[in-house]
């Protein structure tokens, strides 16, 4: 075995990072201020292992079958095994073990894949970092990171590792995972002051510990622990990123599991009791008790829920929604109220500069004419261009394939693209200001700015009208903010004062810009009096830019769906009334008369104010992600269930208010996706949709599910009930006083509940799933007929087979017990056929739509068979039957189908005439 020796020594204990220098620091973990080597990386990763806390959060395989073994309906289940023991009836009792252990299998292998299922999504979940490896940055799977690893942090991320801060950028981190602290902590890169452990964790301000939120800045930082060996390893706390809760159906269904475990207990008791008043053998009673008792126990009850719900989270996942949590699967089906950021959910976060527009002139820049040579342009327009590319955290790369590649912010990079499209070359301008300081974008403050030293000379370049012996800053936002800051205006070759005559022009030009969709940033410069002077305030305005980000196609099918389905969508963002307006018209989201509710008018709203104003808005701009949360606030108040989507750190607390909190796969921060209830892997607001759809079809199909189950223990219970009293009645032939004896019960909740019950779970969507109104969270399982329903068809279901069973018995019939259990199975199997849809057809939905119920079908009649001709009739108590019986147990079923079916055709018949009161034009 060869195992590549470490080619540095082990890295120094996390206790003295934060006591070094940081070169120090870097030296002795043998890295370096650009990182290791890949080489150097992978061979750390096979001494340090991976960088993942060990999971406490999935279940282990005992645990699963503990928890099966130790459910009320199998307790009563091994009970009912122990008294037929205790009688003697060793059949029975080998036999129900063994159904136990069948149920318990099925449970298990349902449950262990729901719980792989989940480890999956957990795996996808995990969140990458981008770090120094060969000198150059790229990013990998936070897991893979190796103590000597130097790693870029930013607003947003969950710190990866222990780190010991290299550089820092007005980084603030919020440390409440590890000291409990939650205002965030301002970090630097000094050495600090004590010996070792004796520093408390929250006094390490040059330290940023695993599992802690960046909420401002950027930094950089050496990886000196990974995994168990970080501060949040060592206390051993597990930062759960997918939670596996029972969802609130779930819960319920549990319930009604329970419910009916117990009533069968109570009702094998009343047999019992009445039994022995009409003075019948002990033997035989206990006999029909455990039977009735097993017919209404729903042994596949709970398997069926997890795997309906643990393939609803696949499906969600190949319409690229990775549910995190769920009981989200559950609830996206009762969302009400879609509340979406704008850029890349709604938009395509694919961003042009269209137009810069200087003192009243408005220049068009790319498209189809080609860009003016700068010179010959306003020295305004080559200053807007340059400032914007400064002031810049984005990057224009060409990648291996010669492509270009545009790194970072796309409204950034659009800037650059801009600039460098008109002519001015990039590096030689970051070379001729270096940059020296920044404050980094928000979305509070909505600007950024950077500071940089004096022109270094007189170059005629773009900004060759700057003054050259004085620092400068550069800063760029939303215009109507940094008006407030603005003291002079560009005007031709020379700043003017920003009187009431400028401020009515740029307004009115930033107004013009945005009603055409477009997002406008104000780019604006002050030459610093000295080095600590605020770069922000005293600003002179140099020009406009508009950015186009064209809305995405599919979400305007996306917004109408929602409205067909009873769902608002409201549009929430941080950009310009008018640019918000102009694209939630495009895709539909409002129309002429819609109104926009800005965030500085939220908050003079007084909460009754704020209720009305979220009840009729479909539009909120400006806002800042405290604005959100009290949107999210305001409609669950008032009923609404919520789907809020958010990328920021700041976002968290909104989503994690929100009913479905949803973030950006792509563009989101790991501090919102932690926050989430369900990524989006593709941002699209389009896939929340998909998301609600599938949620819906999923409760329909929970739904059926149990009302099928439910009808079939009725028709069995009436079976063992309704059996009895001739016999009683005339007097008592107590030798057939059982209709099905617990083992043909059992076996038959195996097909039925059990298998058929499985395929339920995959059932397709229905047709006009999105055209109806959400079903109400909380409301009852048996809403809108569904209970009535399944006490019909379980009633016409236990009549039929109990006349059948009647008939051959009067005839002296041998078969007769075995008519009463092929009728059963049979009238259940086109009972499933007929309850795929509560309203179309069997004709309308197709056969062969949900294979593997035609499949389990098939199976089902098959085992039926199987259980009837062969030798295992012995072992179940079951006769032959001719081919003239089998027909009549057959056509039974089908007649059930028929009937289901025409109720379905009446159902429709109504919902037609409701929708059209007028007079037929047949
Ligand atoms: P949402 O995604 O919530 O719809 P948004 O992402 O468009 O909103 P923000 O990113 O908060 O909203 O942007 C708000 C405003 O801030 C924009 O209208 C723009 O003027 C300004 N802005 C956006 N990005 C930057 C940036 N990188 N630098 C400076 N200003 C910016």
């Amino acid at each position: 075995m060869s195992t590549r020796a470490p080619l540095c020594d082990p890295p120094v204990p996390d206790d003295d990072a934060h006591g070094a220098t940081a070169d120090d620091v870097v030296a002795r973990l043998g890295s370096s201020m650009r990182g290791l080597t890949h080489a150097e990386a992978a061979a750390r990763l096979t001494v340090h292992g991976r960088n993942e806390l060990v999971d406490h959060g999935s279940k282990s395989p005992w645990r699963i079958v503990w928890e099966q073994l130790t459910a009320v309906m199998v307790l009563i289940l091994v009970g009912a095994a122990l008294l037929s023991l205790a009688l003697g009836k060793f059949l029975e009792s080998g036999a129900i073990g063994a159904i136990v252990v069948l149920f318990t299998l099925l449970g298990f292998v349902q449950e262990y894949r729901a719980e792989k299922a989940i480890a999956a999504l957990r795996r996808m979940a995990v969140p990458t970092v981008r770090v120094w490896r060969d000198g150059h940055v790229v990013e990998t799977a936070a897991a893979e990171l190796v103590p000597g690893d130097v790693v870029a942090l930013e607003a947003g991320n969950v710190v990866p590792a222990d780190l010991r801060l290299l550089e820092s950028n007005g980084l603030r981190i919020q440390e409440a995972a590890l000291t409990g602290e939650s205002e965030p902590v301002d970090k630097h890169v000094d050495a600090v002051a004590g010996v070792g452990a004796e520093v408390p964790l929250g006094d390490r301000r040059n330290m940023a510990y695993a599992g802690t939120q960046v909420t401002y800045g950027r930094g950089l930082g050496v990886v000196v622990a990974t995994g168990m060996g970080t501060e949040l390893g060592r206390i051993a706390t597990l930062l759960q990123t997918v939670t596996n809760e029972a969802t609130p159906l779930q819960e319920r269904l549990d319930r009604v599991g329970k419910q009916l475990a117990l009533a069968g207990v109570v009702v094998a008791a009343l047999v019992v009791a009445i039994g022995a008043a009409s003075g019948e053998s002990f033997g035989d009673l206990v006999l029909t008790a455990i039977s009735v008792a097993v017919a209404v126990i729903p042994e596949g009850l709970p398997a069926v829920v997890t795997f309906t719900l643990a393939i609803g989270a696949q499906r969600m996942l190949r319409r690229n929604a990775l549910i995190r949590k769920l009981p989200a699967v559950e609830t996206l089906g009762s969302v009400t109220v879609i509340c979406s950021d704008k850029t890349g959910t709604l938009t395509q976060n694919r961003m042009t500069v269209t137009v810069v527009d200087v003192a009243g002139e408005a220049i068009a820049v790319g498209g189809a004419a080609p860009a003016a040579p700068i010179a010959d342009r306003a020295p305004a327009y080559a200053l807007t261009l340059a400032a914007g590319a400064l002031c810049n955290d984005g990057e224009l790369r060409t990648g291996a394939d010669g492509t270009e590649q545009a790194l970072g912010d796309p409204t950034e990079t659009a800037l650059l693209v801009a600039a460098r499209d008109a002519g001015i070359d990039l590096e030689a301008l970051r070379r001729r200001v270096p940059r020296t300081g920044e404050r980094p974008f928000d979305s509070d403050r909505k600007r950024m700015s950077t500071r940089h030293g004096p022109l270094r000379d007189a170059a005629p370049d773009a900004l060759a009208a700057l003054p050259t012996d004085r620092p400068l800053a550069f800063v760029k936002g939303a215009v109507d903010g940094m008006l407030h800051h603005t003291s002079h205006v560009w005007d031709g070759d020379r700043p003017v004062p920003f009187d009431d005559t400028w401020r009515t022009r740029v307004e009115a030009a930033n107004e013009r810009l945005a009603a055409e969709g477009r997002r406008v940033l104000g780019v604006a410069y002050r030459a610093l009096p000295d080095d600590a002077s605020a770069a922000e305030e005293e600003l002179t305005l140099v020009g406009l830019v508009g950015i186009i980000d064209p809305p995405r196609d599919e979400v305007r099918d996306a917004v109408a769906t929602c409205r067909a389905a009873g769902v608002r969508a409201v549009m929430i963002t941080g950009d310009h009334p008018i640019t918000a307006v102009a694209i939630a018209r495009d895709l539909g989201i409002t129309d002429a008369h819609g109104t926009v509710v800005t965030g500085a008018e939220l908050e003079r709203m007084d909460e009754a104010a704020l209720h009305a104003a979220v009840r009729t808005t479909d539009v909120f701009a400006r806002v800042s992600p405290e604005h959100k949360l009290r949107i999210v606030q305001a409609l669950r108040d008032q009923g609404e269930v919520v789907a809020m989507t958010g990328d920021g750190v700041n976002d968290a607390p909104a989503l994690k208010t929100a009913d479905i909190g949803v973030a950006m796969g792509i563009t989101g921060t790991d501090v919102s996706k932690e926050a989430s209830d369900m990524v989006l892997r593709d941002d699209n607001f389009a896939t929340i949709v998909a998301a609600v759809e599938e949620g819906r079809v999923i409760y329909d199909n929970l739904r059926r599910f149990v009302a099928f189950a439910v009808a079939g223990n009725i028709g069995k219970m009436i079976v063992m009930l309704g059996w009895p009293i001739p016999f009683l009645v005339a007097g008592g032939d107590v030798t057939h006083a059982v209709a099905l004896l617990p083992l043909q019960l059992l076996w038959l909740n195996l097909m039925t509940d059990g298998l058929l019950g499985l395929s339920m779970g995959v059932e397709p969507a229905e047709r006009g799933v999105m055209r109806r109104a959400p079903h109400a969270p909380g409301a009852s399982i048996w809403s809108g007929g569904l209970g009535r329903q399944a006490a019909w068809v379980g009633a016409l279901i236990g009549a039929a087979s109990l006349a059948v069973g009647f008939a051959y018995h009067a005839a002296d019939r041998a078969e007769w017990q075995t008519m009463i259990f092929a009728s059963l199975a049979f009238l259940q199997v086109f009972q499933a056929f007929g309850t795929r849809s509560n309203s179309d057809s069997l004709r309308t939905i197709g056969w062969r739509t949900n294979p593997l119920m035609l499949g389990i079908g098939a199976a089902v009649v098959a085992l039926q068979l199987v259980a009837i001709y062969t030798p295992l009739n012995g072992f179940l108590d079951l006769e032959p039957l001719g081919p003239a019986d089998l027909a009549l147990c057959v056509g039974l079923g089908a007649l059930l189908l028929a009937v289901l079916e025409g109720h379905k055709a009446r159902r429709r018949r109504r919902a037609t005439a409701q929708a059209s009161p007028g007079p037929s034009v047949t």
